[in-house]
């Protein structure tokens, strides 16, 4: 991809709300309630002081920090990274006449997180912020972040309760292309469509959403944005996408499923990785710069056990696909950088199902009868990733 380097910060619009080194001490905040959900303003928690805070917007994503302390949300969605565990509330954060409203249990969790030396309590329609006395004079304590969760809790493992199926590419954007005008964006829809079907008989209890229903463009970040917006309280889900490999090599041939890493296990996993990144000259400027930016990274960072269940559920997808019986060769679960997983705040896994450019694997997989095959596989591989998942769960 092209990087745009000189712009990457002159790009990003930052509006800073508060400056205050510290809280001075008690202070209470308004609770608002909306559509029938309590609500806390950012107006509010800026009036209190002592929050450090930024919030980008074209990304409509806003940090707050205090040392090495951190919390990121992003407007829309029901999910807040707390020192780099995930969180789940009830509702999404909300923009409303340039103020942003969050969730009363999320103020409560960031003012928790970020304040350990004062007590947090609940009086009518306001929470209430006292500094906890101490005898200590002397230098201010040095501020280290919490191994874990805010609340120094391993964080809750939710129940897994949809599955979205991305259907990779598709509009404008025909990815890879075979021989005879053989579109890798009609394989995948074929293969997802089938998926959808295999998984909504046997997965029930779990809801199946596909990214795409039909021939149209949608952009790599706006995928696991639909998906992210799914997750609520004790909600989780996963996320697979579907792609079709190419190789200047005819020879090569064979499926792989990948899962997200900055660190690619080889040169070939590299190269997939690079080919199915290659969209975003399609996508629209403005929305492009946010791939390359050092904020998104930062902010919506890939937390180790996301990475862990995302391993996992890669192994279960590729065993899936092995045992499908199209006469394909196995080669194996890898990892690498996917645009189209980066925001993934759930296990997520990207599987690569054959080569468009090897003529054998090209014929079979046009045909119908070949993508049912390989989607009862990987459907299969889902089913087991949930049995072993929910196990986990249960230790
Ligand atoms: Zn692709």
């Amino acid at each position: 991809m092209e990087k745009s380097g000189k712009f990457r910060f002159a790009l990003v619009l930052f509006l800073l709300f508060g400056f205050s080194r510290s809280l001075a001490g008690n202070g209470s905040l308004p609770i608002v309630t909306l559509d029938g959900g309590d609500l806390v303003a950012l107006s509010d928690l800026n009036r209190l002081g002592g929050l450090d805070n930024s919030f980008d917007i074209i990304t409509q994503r806003g940090r707050f920090y205090r040392g090495a302390r951190t919390a990121v949300y992003q407007v829309g969605l029901s999910v807040a990274l707390l020192n780099g565990s995930l969180k789940k509330y009830s509702r999404p954060v909300l923009r409303r006449e340039g103020d942003v409203l969050f969730p009363v249990e999320f103020a409560e969790d960031l003012l928790r997180g970020l304040y350990p030396d004062h007590t947090l309590t609940r009086k009518d329609s306001l929470i209430v912020l006292s500094a906890v006395r101490t005898e200590r004079t002397g230098p201010p304590i040095i501020d280290k972040p919490p191994a874990g969760d805010m609340d120094e809790k391993p964080p809750a493992r939710d129940r897994i309760c949809f599955i979205i199926i991305d259907a990779g590419h598709g509009g404008k954007d025909p990815g890879a292309i075979g021989r005879g005008g053989l579109y890798e964006k009609n394989i995948t829809l074929g293969v997802a469509r089938s998926l959808e079907g295999y998984l909504k008989a046997n997965l029930k209890g779990v809801r199946i959403v596909l990214t795409r229903q039909s021939d149209r463009f949608i952009e790599l970040a706006t995928r696991t944005k639909m998906a992210n917006g799914h997750l609520r309280e004790n909600e989780n889900g996963v996320f697979v996408s579907i792609h079709v490999n190419a190789s200047i090599s005819p020879r090569i041939s064979g499926f792989e499923t990948y899962y997200l890493s900055q660190s690619p296990s080889n040169e070939e996993a590299r190269a997939t990785a690079a080919l199915e990144n290659n969209v975003v000259v399609l996508e629209e400027k403005s929305h492009r710069k946010s791939y390359d930016e050092i904020e998104h990274m930062e902010a919506f960072m890939l937390t180790a056990q996301i990475q862990r269940e995302s391993a996992l559920l890669a192994e279960c997808i590729q065993s899936g696909m092995n045992g499908a019986a199209t006469g394909f060769k196995s080669r194996g679960v890898k990892k690498a950088d996917f645009f189209v997983l980066r925001g993934s705040l759930m296990p997520a896994a990207l599987a690569e199902i054959g080569y468009i450019t090897n003529q054998h694997e090209a014929q079979q997989l046009k045909k119908a009868a070949c993508q049912e095959k390989i989607a009862r596989g990987i459907g299969k591989g889902l089913v087991t990733f949930i049995k072993k998942y929910d196990q986990m769960i249960k230790n």
